[in-house]
């Protein structure tokens, strides 16, 4: 596996090439995402590895977002595409009956959480994993007759109405947004189970006190590793108080497992880890074995949904549940979840080693096979520094204690913080985000035939999607190439 950039391409190759992205640039929308980034022109792949219109082959650590489980066109995907085409079945039936349905159901709730399968009904909804948090978020105000929605800073589940207003870019006031834990850039300064608890905390009081502003929600959707939002897996503990929290409170708990499903955390589903049983799951993505497919599984007891209440045309994708139905038994039958598991862990290990001579990674986290590399400007100092830090533990108490950002009004008030602040001991506060070394991380990497993802609150951490079946020479290979990029890419960008 070479980690140096590839040779020149034939010019017929290179002409073709370039002639598809110039006609893709004139003529398909503004919105482009990962095409701008990834100029490359797909033409055949096969598990890791894609080989582009131009000659070039690729290591694709993107998996079409993490779709790809078993990688590209995995042959027990293809063979249970195949097989449906040859048998005559129809492609399309709307939500009727069909054995290909009925086979991807049955291996689907044998994966399932016990404590949600025994009692689970499915609703078979538009393709797309927006499409399945809208039929799920429909379904909790149905249930419960409430309407706002309880979400998470950072979060991303989708890019249709409701799910944007879910996710934490939106600016709309249904839904009211929560602190998800994180160690490097904790809201409250410290990380740690210290900061997962205050942002329990936090949620508690936000239910609580009357006038929070906050009223009884409908639900609380949250992803178990936040994926789009930099990769922060979030803590056991934290899950299981979150699980607590809401059950005690009568609010459906909305798993958004749409990328951290069929194994990609080292759990077939990443609630595992912390033992919840959900009230909902939002399920994608893998499921489908690399074709759409999008559905919502939830407790029997929230099924108030009249006939019709949640219709579309595309819900029956024969092809899809078939490939779907064939990942999800191949994910469980050949342990692929704890495969994830080890190799993440191995990787991730690699990375912190990385790390450790690169001031410019500021964190290296994920879970399984679902990892980020946070890029950082070392040479810029932090933006605010906390009391500790700033000055002695004396001078702190009459310094701009953090709370949120705010001075406390008094002085027995900055007192008081200071002693929390300090006895919680606050980590140190992380350097500014570095979008622009990530991108040109993400540009060394393709140059040494290398697809990652960017993600992150400010597109500064370089993501790590690959397939499930990644073996241990080509982790070898990808760790390799990432850290010949990053070399190059920090050289280039001193900052
Ligand atoms: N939820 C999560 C956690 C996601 O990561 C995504 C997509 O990345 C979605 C929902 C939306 O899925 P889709 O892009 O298929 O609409």
């Amino acid at each position: 596996m070479q980690s140096t950039p590839q040779p020149a391409r034939p010019a017929a190759q290179t002409t073709a090439h370039e002639g598809i992205l110039r006609r893709q640039a004139a003529r398909e929308s503004a919105a482009r995402t990962y095409a701008r980034a990834l100029p490359i022109v797909p033409v055949r792949a096969r598990g890791l590895t894609i080989e582009g219109a131009d000659g070039r082959r690729y290591l694709d650590c993107l998996s079409g977002a993490g779709t790809l489980a078993l990688g590209h066109n995995h042959p027990v995907v293809l063979e249970a595409i195949r097989k449906v085409l040859d048998s005559g079945a129809p492609l399309h039936v709307l939500d009727l009956a069909t054995p290909v349905k009925d086979a991807f159901t049955t291996e689907l709730f044998r994966t399932l959480p016990p404590g949600l399968a025994d009692r689970a009904r499915i609703q078979f909804c538009g393709p797309a994993g927006t499409d399945a948090v809208e039929a799920a978020l429909k379904l909790v105000r149905a249930a419960t007759g409430r309407d706002g929605l309880l979400a998470f800073a950072g979060a991303y589940h989708g890019m249709t109405a409701g799910a944007l207003e879910a996710s934490g870019g939106a600016s709309t006031v249904r839904v009211a947004r929560l602190p998800y834990p994180q160690d490097y850039r904790c809201p409250f300064g410290f990380g740690g189970a210290q900061g997962a608890e205050l942002s329990a905390r936090w949620t508690e009081n936000v239910l609580d006190d009357t006038k929070s502003g906050v009223p009884a929600p409908a639900g609380m959707i949250l992803e178990p590793v936040q994926g789009e939002g930099g990769v922060y897996p979030a803590p056991d503990a934290w899950l299981r108080r979150m699980r607590e929290i809401t059950a005690a409170r009568g609010i459906p708990l909305i798993a958004d497992e749409v990328q951290t499903g069929v194994g990609r955390t080292g759990a077939f589903w990443a609630v595992e880890h912390s033992g919840i049983v959900p009230d909902v799951m939002v399920l994608s993505k893998a499921i489908g074995g690399s074709l759409p497919l999008a559905v919502v599984v939830y407790r029997d007891d929230l099924d108030v949904w009249p006939p019709g209440a949640h219709a579309g045309t595309f819900r029956g994708n024969q092809l899809a549940m078939a490939a779907g139905a064939a990942t999800l038994a191949y994910v469980r039958e050949n342990g692929l979840a704890e495969r994830a598991a080890t190799l993440g862990s191995r990787m991730l290990a690699q990375l912190r080693s990385l790390a450790a001579h690169h001031p410019c990674i500021g964190e290296v986290r994920g879970r399984g096979l679902m990892i980020g590399v946070e890029l950082v400007n070392a040479n810029t100092e932090p933006a605010t520094a906390l009391p500790s830090q700033a000055t002695t533990s004396g001078a702190a108490t009459t310094g701009p204690a953090r709370t949120g950002g705010v001075r406390t009004g008094t002085a027995h008030a900055d007192e008081h913080l200071a002693s929390v602040v300090t006895d919680l001991a606050p980590t140190a506060q992380p350097h500014p985000p570095a979008p622009e070394l990530a991108a040109a991380v993400q540009r060394e990497c393709l140059r040494r035939g290398l697809i990652v993802e960017l993600g992150g609150r400010h597109s500064s951490v370089v993501r790590l999607l690959p397939p499930l079946t990644l073996t241990d020479e080509q982790a070898a290979a990808v760790l390799d190439r990432l850290a010949d990029a990053l070399a190059t890419a920090a050289r280039a960008h001193p900052r």
